[in-house]
């Protein structure tokens, strides 16, 4: 049913994507474009995110030895604005907003991201995020907690330090909002949880996962828009990162390294993306219809060069991909939990 043009739909956000599987059945030969990999420093003197060095607006990082947290310098939001920018007019609609921007170091180390990192480690930036989350949510004009992180030059990201950002805003904003609603009106409809039953369908046919432990599931979609782009599930009836027990932050850790490696593994290159969690927001109402999870959207098509862009009908219409969510959660399956560069060759 999967070889002609057809549209799925996306029941967190409401919207569809463009599937075109015939234009992708010349076979892939496999020949990934190697490009020479990146060696860079532990230590880099001009990183404003590297121990002991100073950032823009002349402050110094702390001689730190595992995660480090500090105010985006140049922060998006703000905390303490008047608001005096709203608007009443129907058609000239805005509304002030809000909010604090921190960035989140994953290490001192200037050249390990998160798949390169031990689990232990990568425990303790799941604690430091789920710390931000607490601390942030706790100001009574915060109301949504945003982590993510933007990895790659690809990306525009601009420092190759491996590093999250967390911003918190007084608005629930757009994506989450959509998955608000959506889990909100599935959850009334049905008495049931969405992401919940999404997950019990896909381990009955197992077409797209890609693996489990005992507390998260990662897999492709069946909604992908990316070519290569995965949700990690929480099982239980977790709704936010404080939530999560010890043994559920050691399972996240274990998935988080799992995806990442694969992903560098992929097309042997340090594999860029956007990542990050949606929680349920910081509104004073309990969210039985939300469930914990990550997106990875990652913009690489057929090697470390080639990517997939989002434009003209895209644009103007709506995404649109060529490889089948199947294929591509089979190609991630197929690969080593080595990373690749740990590999003997
Ligand atoms: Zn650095
Ligand atoms: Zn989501």
């Amino acid at each position: 049913m999967f070889d002609t043009p057809h549209r799925r739909f996306n029941p967190l956000t409401g919207e569809s994507v463009l599937v075109s599987p015939h234009r992708a059945k010349r076979p892939w030969l496999g020949q990934v474009e190697k490009t020479p990999p990146e060696n860079l420093p532990s230590y880099d003197p001009t990183c404003y995110l590297c121990p002991r060095n100073e950032r823009a607006g002349g402050l110094k990082n702390l001689d730190y030895k595992s995660t480090f947290v500090f105010d985006n310098d140049f922060s998006a939001l703000l905390p303490d604005q008047t608001p005096e920018h709203a608007s009443d007019h129907p058609l000239l609609a805005s509304v002030s907003e809000r909010g604090l921007c921190r960035v989140v170091c994953f290490s001192p180390r200037h050249d390990l991201t998160l798949p390169e990192l031990d689990n232990a480690a990568i425990e303790n930036v799941i604690a430091t995020w789920t710390e931000q989350t607490v601390d942030l949510s706790s100001k009574d004009f915060i109301h949504y907690v945003q982590v993510f992180e933007n990895k790659g030059a690809i990306m525009g990201c601009s420092n190759p330090h491996p590093h999250s950002q967390i911003w918190a805003t007084e608005h629930i904003p757009v994506e989450p909002a959509k998955e608000l609603e959506r889990q909100k009106a599935y959850f009334n409809k049905n008495g049931r949880i969405l992401l919940f039953d999404y997950l019990a369908e896909e381990h009955k046919r197992k077409e797209r996962i890609l693996f489990s432990n005992n507390h998260f599931t990662a897999l492709v979609p069946y909604w992908a828009v990316w070519p290569f782009e995965t949700i990690i599930i929480a099982h239980g009836s977790v709704t936010r990162l404080n939530e999560l027990t010890s043994a559920e932050v050691s399972a996240l850790a274990d998935i988080l390294k799992r995806v990442t490696t694969r992903y560098d593994n992929l097309f042997e290159v340090s594999f860029p993306y956007s990542m990050g969690f949606h929680q349920a927001p910081f509104d004073d109402q309990s969210h039985p219809e939300w469930t914990l999870h990550a997106h990875f959207y990652p913009p690489l098509l057929r090697s470390a060069t080639v990517r997939k862009f989002m434009v003209g009908y895209e644009m103007l219409a709506m995404p649109q991909r060529d490889i089948t969510p199947e294929s591509a959660a089979e190609r991630l399956r197929s690969l080593s939990d080595t990373h690749y560069k740990h590999e003997s060759h």
